[in-house]
């Protein structure tokens, strides 16, 4: 098992434990390396940083940016980011201004169904308020008795084509990683599995990533399958795009994988962290 995890979410997000909470649980779970990568927001790096310290855990700056490409929503994962640089910071401040009206709009699409409250009622999980997000609005669907747990509400609600779900324009591929890499940090695609692309979108997608200065395809994630794994094992190998893990652990119980209950990569992939300014050292030898 692969005891560095490289995407995770606090409570400054749409995770349930606090930054401190968090680092502790990873502490407790033998994670020797962590990343915080919160959506949109850095603002729990320098509180996970001082508690990873305490732990001995090497703490690894990172966030999660929403991006729009080709009308889908893509995640763009930056590792080892420095969290001073103005236009990373003004860029991410710019993304988060537009989640408060979409939250009006969900609520909205909610309430033609009958589902009344969401709004106020989403705000009830939510730690900072400029990142409300579809989690708070499953965790309230979830209270309401709409679905078992947040995963089923997926199925069910707040995506394309079901209710609740409206369209939202998040930041440019091309800005998100350019923030990221003139921070100092490295790109990665989040769980490239989750967002149903044909083959040629993929590849499109990837080669677009690759070309505008993307570095990692997170190859090991709570949402791959074994088979995904092996699938995007190769198109990291092909494109010499590196491999990233993380659980993507957002809770207790919300997520496959636990803070480093991670698989390890399959055979032949580069580590995205060979590439860190952060050094580390691993017990593991690629
Ligand atoms: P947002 O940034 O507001 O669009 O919310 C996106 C978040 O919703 C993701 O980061 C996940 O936490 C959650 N989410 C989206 N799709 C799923 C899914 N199929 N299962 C569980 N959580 C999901
Ligand atoms: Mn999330
Ligand atoms: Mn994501
Ligand atoms: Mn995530």
């Amino acid at each position: 098992m692969l005891n560095i995890d490289l995407h995770c979410h606090s409570s400054i997000s749409d995770g349930v434990l606090t930054p401190t909470q968090l680092v502790e649980r990873a502490a407790q779970r033998g994670v020797a390396t962590l990343a915080l990568t919160d959506h949109d927001d850095i603002a729990g790096l320098a509180e996970a940083r001082q508690i990873a310290e305490t732990k001995s855990i090497t703490f690894i700056n990172g966030v999660e940016i929403s991006v729009s490409w080709r009308g889908r929503t893509i995640h763009i994962v930056g590792l080892d980011i420095d969290p001073d640089y103005a236009p990373l910071v003004e860029g991410l401040a710019q993304v988060r201004t537009g989640r408060a009206q979409r939250a009006k709009n969900i609520a909205a699409e909610l309430e033609k169904i009958g589902i009344s409250g969401s709004l106020e009622g989403a705000y009830t999980f939510v730690g900072v308020r400029s990142l409300i997000g579809r989690t708070h609005f499953a965790r309230f669907l979830v209270e309401q008795g709409y679905a078992k747990d947040v995963k089923s509400v997926f199925k069910k609600y707040l995506v394309k084509g079901k209710p609740g779900y409206t369209p939202h324009e998040w930041a440019p591929l091309s800005d998100a990683i350019n923030w990221i890499r003139g921070s100092g940090g490295r790109a990665v695609i989040a769980h490239p599995g989750r967002y149903d692309l044909g083959k040629n979108v993929l590849n499109d997608l990837l080669d677009e990533f690759a070309a505008l200065g993307g570095s990692a395809i997170e190859v090991v994630t709570s949402s791959h399958t074994h088979e995904q794994m092996q699938h995007f094992a190769r198109h990291a190998k092909d494109r010499n795009l590196l491999a990233s893990c993380g659980s993507d652990f957002h809770g207790p119980g919300e997520s496959h994988f636990d803070l480093g209950q991670l698989p390890e990569f399959p055979l032949g992939c580069t580590p995205v962290w060979h590439h860190f300014k952060t050094s580390f050292t691993t017990e593991l030898t690629y």
